[in-house]
């Protein structure tokens, strides 16, 4: 194997907080070759980022810094290096993709200025040379119109625009090391495949190292040599991505793995993890993951397990693989494989239709000039058709601006149509006047994809989901709210003394838990979840989606599901349509949609898709000794 680009020897990074010493790398080590991909994986706030800041050398400071260890650029430590020093390796040697692109551009500088800037600064070109360069970076990535793109400012772009800019200027200077945190969350999934084919290329060519931090593994199973597990500041498990995949041997990494939705786990109940990373403050004495893990012995909690080669090349910290704790016990009994999730009695074809969507049609006008004269109209929706039945799940996927949003607005009439008819139990919302509408909101509600911008940070749970409740259930008196609402957490499976907090004290996956009891509080009959687990860690995702379909069962409802996450929809959608340009180009049961795509446009998104061996899924069981 070649010299490592890029060495990190037992990596500590802390903060200093209020509430004490954030240990947020704890004595991390990993080395990435010459063309080698080394993947970090793990929940959020296991110090992924903390990791991939430390090594472009912007902690954030006074409160951050790295306490000890090293961290070898082409065998030269560069902790040690001077300011300066420090500035001439970021961006020429050592690039990095941020997670969000906005905070990274200069809003008041054109994208064309910001990429040219780094070239002739890095790469010494002249102004000519880097215009070139910076064209063709942007085709390499993507984008619409290069040429005209360079005088562009960022705030007029999309998001996922920016993030592809955001790209072009990391690869511009063809960095040594290029770390890519989150490269490709927020974009879409045909996008993503020619980013990660652009990175692989660069580092075939260039032999560019790469780290990728991604909470999506199916991504690193295609892209990564190595993979190394991060949980609470350390490395769980680290190994080559085959072996990783085909034995993982931390309960922590098997516990991801089988969280992931998909098509094999259709009709069961996703695995989940129970609690949430401990706070860097506070991490357990002995493993980190105590408290969480399923396999448990005693000792777990107070003896730290050490990162030991447990196969060839494959790194544990883990006292299951340890002889010495061969015959200890387990502290918790041996849970159950997760419950099948029983399907409703009454077969998919017979259940009745309880939302029909005919021809509808939503315009945006053009204005243009000061008056702001109408000068012709966008077709957002462009006449679709669909229908959905009494607890069934239709999927509305689709890339970016082909109308899917919009297309869910319309249908709960949050955006006025343009022309159609939703016939929602044969009443046409589409008709009918604001104030009979009223009769109908409660009975069609939405879960947006994030939860936080979605609440009002200065109103308690309690406060956010009575609002709904007094103005959809105005018959309703006060004491039934309240036992509505302590009984709606419970449902979601949150605790009613909860109903008196802010959203800001919860974590993401449970502001999500709150956005689904305000939906169901009022008794809907048909929900539209937009990008509702998008944002979620796959972990936190299955408890969510888990939620979902049990909600499903349990009260019949119907979900308009609206998603770029194909693998999402494989596990959860009895129907998919496949929306491109404001039309639906292909409809159908979610096993043909997958397994016989007959539009060119399904078949090229799901091609796309990054995807893991199917025979490895069923394969992956907790580790344990007796
Ligand atoms: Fe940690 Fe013990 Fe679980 Fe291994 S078995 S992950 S050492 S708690």
């Amino acid at each position: 194997m070649s010299a490592p680009i890029i060495e990190v020897k037992d990596l500590k990074t802390y903060f200093q907080t209020p509430k004490g010493i954030a240990k947020s790398v704890d004595g991390v080590s990993f080395s990435i070759p010459r063309g080698g991909t080394f993947a970090l994986v793990g929940e959020s706030g296991c110090g992924k980022s903390v990791t991939a800041l430390s090594l472009i050398q912007l902690v954030p400071e006074p409160a951050g810094y790295i306490a000890g260890g090293e961290i070898l650029l082409n065998g030269k430590d560069i902790i040690s290096l001077t300011e300066s020093e420090k500035r001439n390796i970021r961006g020429n040697k050592i690039s990095m993709i941020f997670q969000e692109p906005m905070t990274s551009l200069n809003p008041v500088f054109t994208i064309g200025d910001q990429i040219m800037e780094t070239i002739r600064l890095h790469q010494g070109k002249t102004k000519k040379e880097a215009q070139e360069i910076a064209i063709d970076m942007f085709r390499k990535v993507g984008l619409p119109n290069p040429e005209a793109m360079i005088n562009e400012y960022p705030h007029r772009l999309s998001g996922g625009m920016r993030q592809r800019i955001m790209i072009a200027i990391a690869l511009a200077c063809k960095p040594d090391l290029l770390i890519a945190d989150e490269p490709t969350t927020a974009l879409d999934v045909t996008i993503q495949d020619q980013i990660l084919k652009l990175i692989n290329e660069l580092k075939a060519s260039m032999g560019t190292a790469v780290l990728l931090i991604t909470h999506n593994l199916a991504l690193v199973y295609q892209n990564a040599e190595t993979v190394g597990v991060m949980y609470a500041g350390k490395i769980a498990e680290m190994a080559s991505t085959k072996d990783l995949f085909r034995n993982p041997m931390h309960p922590y990494t098997v516990k991801l793995l089988r969280s992931i939705p998909g098509g094999k786990k259709r009709g069961k109940a996703l695995d989940t993890i129970i609690g949430t990373v401990p706070p860097a403050t506070s991490y357990p004495l002995g493993c980190h993951f105590a408290g969480r893990c399923p396999r448990e012995m005693e000792g777990c909690a107070t003896i730290e397990p050490p990162l030991a080669e447990r196969a060839p090349g494959h790194l544990v910290a883990c006292h299951l693989h340890d002889p010495e704790f061969m015959n200890k016990p387990y502290s918790k009994p041996i849970r159950q494989e997760p419950d099948k999730l029983s399907p409703l009695a009454t077969p998919f074809k017979d259940r009745e239709i309880i939302l029909e969507v005919k021809n509808l049609k939503t315009y945006y006008p053009i204005r243009k000039g000061l008056l702001k004269r109408v000068v012709g109209n966008v077709a957002a929706v462009d006449g679709i058709d669909l229908s959905i039945r009494q607890g069934s799940t239709l999927a509305l996927v689709g890339e970016s601006g082909c109308g899917k949003t919009t297309a869910g607005k319309s249908i709960i009439q949050l955006i006025r149509p343009t022309e159609g008819e939703i016939l929602f139990r044969n009443n046409d919302l589409a008709r009918l006047g604001d104030r009979e509408l009223k009769k109908y909101r409660s009975l069609i509600q939405i879960i947006f994809q994030d939860p936080y911008s979605s609440l009002n940070p200065r109103l308690m749970v309690k406060d956010t989901i009575e609002e709904g409740l007094k103005t959809l259930k105005p018959d309703m008196g006060k004491e039934a709210r309240m036992k509505r609402i302590a009984s709606t957490l419970e449902r979601v499976g949150l605790v009613p003394e909860m109903m008196y907090r802010y959203p800001h004290e919860f974590s993401g996956g449970q502001r999500q838990r709150i956005g689904i009891a305000r939906a169901l509080a009022v008794d809907p009959e048909f929900i539209v979840c937009d990008e509702a687990v998008s944002a979620l860690d796959v972990s936190v995702q299955a408890q969510i989606l888990n939620l979902l379909k049990s909600i499903q069962r349990d009260f019949g409802l119907s979900f308009l599901f609206i998603t770029h996450d194909l693998s999402v929809v494989e596990y959860i959608a009895d129907e998919v349509a496949v929306m491109y340009a404001g039309k639906i180009v292909e409809r159908n049961r979610t096993e043909e949609i997958f397994s016989n795509p007959q539009h060119d446009y399904t078949k090229k998104l799901l091609s796309a898709i990054p995807r893991i061996d199917e025979s490895l899924v069923n394969a992956w069981k907790l580790p344990g000794h007796h």
